[in-house]
């Protein structure tokens, strides 16, 4: 069905907001991949509730991207509706022991938000280059923490735009890398964060720890994903590849990382071809090397 500009404007979303044809390398952190034929800002629940109804009554395809941190836009053209939460959804606000997070605030600064606030419990999160909404969707974590352990509700609107909810923590059903969000399809609007008061200096101490434990084993001088792949049932990703004799391996300008075998970088101009080629590589030859079938964590739209 066609996009009209004139009909997304009249919705309410402010012109400055719709952007046509855009190179989804500049939002994702791979920096490589696909144009979206509209990149729209909504600021505010009223414009992202119009706009999915929008879209669902006009059947366009579209996706929700928070900081794009676990995605690669396959190249050629998206033609669809890519849509971005704006500033309305970044207010972070503390009281107590708990904090309420619009969706699309970096994990980062929550986690920051939390320490300036001497509350401990998300430091896990203060390197994962994630929003909250990302985070969520995947339920994110790192060094034995994950958002599963923290969330006490999370407040979602219906994928038709027509109703909000209320998510439990339970109903939230998280496993690893896995929430019920990659079933029910809900836009997350904000979350509620339980912590625990601990000690400021502490909480920083272990927010530096864990950021010179991840700039010493990640490759952070290069784009990626992260973690190119699931941990598997049996072993690590990262050693599995490693034991295949793969670290290094390059397709274009795509490479199995040497500091990390678990992840692929952009070495600079890699094509969202050859990322996929590289993904497909390595899961080949894993799979014939060990029977296991390694499944990716990055999402390929
Ligand atoms: C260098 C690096 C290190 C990383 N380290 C870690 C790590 O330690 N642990 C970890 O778990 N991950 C890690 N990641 C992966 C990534 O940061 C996480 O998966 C993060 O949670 C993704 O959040 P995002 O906002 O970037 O989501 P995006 O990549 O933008 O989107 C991911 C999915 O979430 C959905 N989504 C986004 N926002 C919403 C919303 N508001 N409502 C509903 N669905 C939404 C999108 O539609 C998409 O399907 C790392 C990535 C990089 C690049």
């Amino acid at each position: 069905m066609e996009k009209n500009v004139n009909d997304i404007i009249e919705l309410g979303i402010p012109k400055e907001n719709i952007n046509t044809n855009v190179s989804m390398a500049q939002y994702t952190s791979f920096r490589a991949g696909g144009t979206a034929e509209y990149l729209i800002v909504v600021d505010d629940k009223t414009q992202l509730k119009e706009l999915l109804k929008y879209v669902k009554i006009k059947c366009i395809d579209h996706l929700l991207v928070g900081n794009g941190s676990d995605l690669l836009f396959r190249d050629g053209i998206y033609e669809g509706i890519v849509i971005k939460l704006g500033n309305e959804f970044k207010k972070i606000t503390v009281k107590g022991d708990v904090i309420v997070a619009g969706a699309s605030s970096p994990l980062s600064k929550i986690s920051a938000a939390a320490s300036d606030n001497s509350l401990m419990g998300f430091e896990f999160a203060s390197g994962i280059p994630g929003s909250l909404g990302g985070g969520l969707y995947m339920n994110a974590g790192a060094y034995g923490g994950e958002l599963k352990d923290v969330i006490i509700a999370v407040n979602a609107i219906s994928p038709d735009g027509k109703n909000e909810y209320v998510f439990s923590n339970e109903n939230m059903e998280f496993e690893y890398r896995n929430s019920a969000l990659q079933r029910n399809k809900m836009i997350v609007t904000s979350a509620v964060i339980k912590l625990k008061k601990g000690e400021k200096e502490e909480i920083a101490a272990k927010i530096l720890e864990l950021t010179t434990k991840r700039n010493s084993k990640q490759p952070v001088d290069f784009p990626s994903a992260g973690s190119t792949f699931k941990r598997p049932k049996q072993g690590y990703a990262a050693q599995l590849i490693e034991e295949a004799g793969l670290k290094g391996l390059t397709v274009g300008g795509a490479q199995v990382s040497q500091k990390h075998a678990g992840f692929i970088i952009n070495k600079g101009k890699a094509t969202a071809t050859d990322i996929i080629q590289l993904i497909k590589l390595v899961q080949n030859t894993v799979y014939d090397n060990t029977g296991i079938m390694l499944e990716p964590e990055v999402r390929i739209i």
